[in-house]
């Protein structure tokens, strides 16, 4: 085993030797792969070898798509068969609502170039012989389905990569990971140590056990999992002897089963509802190539209902039932990319669907590793979605919800209760008592909007149950004046000598005065956005940022890997050490002023001004500033203040009518402002000019910030995408985010998200769409539910256009 190296591997199942054949692709072949017994030891061996492109998430479907492309070529790069059969496969609808979802999947694949085809369940039985089409409402047809043999494919990246000049040792445990002085690892194992610059965490069933090696508590955890294989059937045997060709994939959501043949007969796995989790807390060293015992009790609810959707399984003997763990995060997306504080380590692990998503996984983190950037938007499987809050039982509740969902629908206002309250702000409870719904981000309670007594969200795709009760909530801001809890931004204070010249390099905008501040894009080196954020100049050398409440962590590490090294900046994410409150509509000056002793006139307190001042008793830092599109203020307090100063607030605003809203609210009313959001419109794929933040950038500010060449450049040339905001001629239900923007016919653009407007009653959707079309007034058509509607572009916000509320 060599003593240094540039990169260790630690693990040699499917995603690890991905991993490894990636960065050998790339160009690094100093490179170590480290397995503590044969490849395939992990979760690698027993999988069902199953292999889809839909996902949930547009990106992570690309990066699927991209895995599946890929088997041909390793194959032939390492002469090793992967087995891969492309069968094609069926996803099956029992519900009009589960279909109203297939269309929508449809959808997404207009644009991601995933042929799907929405057919009737005759259509689905011609395709797949063993369906009842009577237990059927429709059904979508995926010509990129298929299988695989687990173990040819993990030793066939395996192979590729030490054709290309990595290295692969087997019977060699990692025992522990020590960080050197001098920055690189040392990775000590049972044969001897290997010192290196880059550790890559890819050791599935292990990763948890691999992370604490570096004093790293990963959200993942293992489940087991069933599939069972039958005897031979005749059924099969008949279509496999009259077509020639083997029986197609199916999924059946309702049933929570997928099937394919398998030799002569079929298997059948199932996410069960009665699901177990294995090996809570640690994961034995011991455990290898063994099964564990299969419990047909547990199944047995999904296996009746697949018998009466199949019925020719009712006859069919079963010859194994194979029970095995894999590791799912919370959501149950992969855990990619560097970690913060860890320079050099780098996780690839949580990864549910290996023979999915293992090349996608090897291809993103090698090209971050050596690149800098993934080189696509992976944020849906960034290990940074998650913080110091995803405690061991936080994921032990989410992931059993998620491994019982996983073929479950949810709906687009469906928030899922497990792990449940885990982070809520002062005002919580009085919130609740006012009716508040409750949403989540980033682990923390966020009020969605305001019920009355016995009123609920009635899960749909369509407009639902809360559309009247936010449409007042936007009536009482736009009218009057409102407030909402803004507790779940992330704030950031950075300080130090430094820190002027700092912010001017990490940021693209021109800093602010003392007592101002602007909107403030941040960029990579390649141009494109990595953040956007209100930056305030507080004085006095203080600076104060908010932003994206779900990437705290991921900008965070942005920021921390760019700190100078002498100190003289620093920076703190203040989580909840500050919650916020936001009021707004035209009433809203008069509200403020009733209390405070502050001079908040507009010529003292214009548009963009910050300053500290007393809400009643308590001290805040207030910014004139509203993401309503109104005149409005965000108000920054300490948690043990923000009771006293929800209370001034509504306390004050109870002559001019004031109302509470939600983020629901707060939706609709950004919308009639064309304002974007972070990890919707802004995405580390879009250049500042593509998604109209371009007027925030200072071109021509002397400080070199990150991407200033790049976004020249993009100026130059124009960049290839505009973000363009829609009306939509909608009925009954709007965009929900990631639908097809057809023009002219065709698939030309996605939908980013968007809503109904209430105060401008339009429904509204934003996306993306080539700038050669961006402009024209017409031809727009965007797809709800499988169905096209006109649509025309809105250049100029609905409400407010000149921006005299905002500035009033
Ligand atoms: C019953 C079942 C059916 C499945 N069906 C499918 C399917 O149809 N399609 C699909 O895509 N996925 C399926 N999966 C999931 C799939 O198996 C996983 O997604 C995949 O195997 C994960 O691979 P991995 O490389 O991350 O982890 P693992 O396979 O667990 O590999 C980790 C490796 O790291 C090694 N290791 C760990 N720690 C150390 C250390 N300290 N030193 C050295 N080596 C170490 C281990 O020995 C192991 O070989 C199924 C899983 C199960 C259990």
């Amino acid at each position: 085993m060599k003593s240094h190296a540039k990169v260790v591997v630690i693990g040699g199942g499917v995603v690890g030797c991905s991993v490894l054949f990636h960065l050998a692709r790339h160009g690094w072949t100093d490179v170590v792969l480290l397995e503590r017994d044969e490849l395939t030891s992990g979760s690698t061996w027993h999988a069902a070898g199953g292999m889809h492109t839909i996902n949930g998430d547009p990106n992570v479907a690309k990066l699927q798509k991209y895995t599946i492309s890929l088997y041909k070529e390793i194959e032939e790069l390492s002469g090793q068969a992967t087995g891969v059969h492309l069968t094609g496969g069926v996803l099956l609808a029992a519900t009009e609502a589960r279909l109203d979802w297939l269309r929508g999947v449809v959808s997404k694949g207009r644009y991601l170039g995933i042929d799907l085809e929405v057919i009737s369940p005759r259509e689905a039985a011609e395709l797949m012989p063993l369906i009842d089409p009577k237990q059927f409402v429709g059904a979508v047809r995926n010509k990129e389905d298929g299988h695989l043999d687990p173990s040819g494919v993990t030793h066939a990246y395996a192979k590729a990569a030490r054709k290309l000049g990595a290295e692969a040792e087997r019977f060699t445990k990692v025992e522990d990971i020590v960080r050197r002085p001098d920055g690189l690892w040392r990775v000590i194992t049972n044969k001897g140590e290997v010192v290196t610059e880059h550790v890559v965490n890819a050791g599935g069933l292990w990763a948890r056990e691999v992370g604490r090696m570096v004093g790293l508590e990963l959200p993942v955890l293992a489940m087991e999992h069933m599939y069972l294989i039958t005897e031979d059937m005749p059924e099969v045997a008949d279509w496999n002897k009259k077509t020639g060709t083997e029986i197609i994939h199916a999924v059946d959501f309702d049933g929570e089963l997928y099937l394919r043949q398998e030799r002569g007969g079929m298997l059948m796995g199932t996410y069960e509802k009665a699901n177990k989790v294995w090996s809570e807390f640690q994961t034995p060293w011991n455990f290898g190539h063994e099964l564990l015992e299969p419990d047909i009790d547990r199944i047995a609810p999904s296996l009746e209902v697949g018998f009466r959707h199949f019925p020719a399984f009712q006859k069919a003997g079963i010859k194994q039932i194979i029970n095995g763990p894999f590791t799912f995060a919370p959501d149950g997306n992969p855990l990619v990319g560097p970690v913060r504080g860890l320079p050099g380590f780098w996780v690839a692990c949580g990864v549910m669907a290996g023979f999915s998503q293992g090349g996608g996984v090897g291809l993103a983190l090698s090209n971050w590793m050596i690149e800098g950037d993934p080189g696509a938007d992976i944020w849906a499987m960034d290990v940074a979605r998650y913080g110091d809050w995803a405690t061991m039982a936080y994921t032990n509740a989410k992931v059993r919800e998620n491994y019982s969902r996983r073929f479950s629908i949810r709906f687009p206002n469906e928030e899922l209760p497990a792990g449940r309250p885990l982070k809520t702000t002062p005002v919580y409870d009085t919130l609740s008592a006012k009716g508040a719904q409750w949403g989540v981000a980033y682990g923390l309670e966020v009020p969605l909007w305001y019920a009355p007594e016995g009123v609920r969200d009635e899960f749909s795709w369509r407009r639902s149950t809360d559309f009247d009760h936010v449409a007042k909530e936007v009536a009482a801001v736009r009218n009057g004046v409102g407030l909402s809890e803004i507790s779940s931004f992330a704030k950031y204070k950075v300080t130090g000598e430094g820190a002027a010249a700092w912010l001017d390099r990490m940021l693209a905008c021109k800093l602010p005065k003392p007592g101002r501040m602007t909107l403030a894009p941040m960029l990579k080196e390649d141009g494109k956005l990595i953040g956007d954020f209100t930056l305030a100049n507080v004085g006095e050398g203080e600076w104060f940022i908010a932003g994206s409440g779900v990437a705290e962590q991921y900008h965070m590490r942005w920021f921390e890997a760019r700190l100078p090294e002498d100190g003289s900046v620093r920076i703190e994410a203040l989580g909840q050490k500050l919650t916020g409150l936001a009021i707004a509509g035209p009433k809203a000056r008069e509200v403020l002023a009733k209390v405070t002793r502050a001079d908040v006139s507009n010529p003292a307190f214009p548009f963009m001004a910050v300053a500290r001042m007393d809400i009643g008793m308590a001290p805040c830092l207030v910014g004139r500033v509203s993401y309503t599109g109104d005149l409005g203020y965000e108000i920054w307090v300490a948690p043990e203040y923000q009771r006293a100063a929800y209370q001034a607030l509504i306390k004050a605003g109870e002559e001019f009518g004031i109302g509470l809203f939600g983020s629901r609210a707060l939706n609709a009313l950004r919308l009639e402002k064309n304002f974007g959001s972070w990890a919707r419109e802004y995405r580390p794929i879009y250049g500042p000019l593509e998604a109209g933040l371009d007027r925030f950038v200072a071109y021509g500010k002397e400080a070199d910030f990150i991407g200033k060449q790049a976004v020249l450049a993009e100026r130059k040339q124009g960049g290839k995408l505009r973000l363009r905001a829609f009306i939509v001629e909608a009925t009954d239900a709007d965009v929900i985010g990631d639908e097809a923007i057809w023009h002219d016919g065709a698939v030309r653009g996605w939908v980013t998200s968007g809503g109904y407007a209430h105060h401008s009653k339009k429904s509204v959707a934003i996306g993306y769409v080539p700038k050669e079309i961006a402009d024209r007034p017409d031809g727009f058509e965007i797809e709800i539910l499988g169905k096209r509607h006109p649509a025309r572009v809105q250049p100029a916000p609905l409400f407010d256009a000149n921006f005299e509320r905002m500035r009033a």
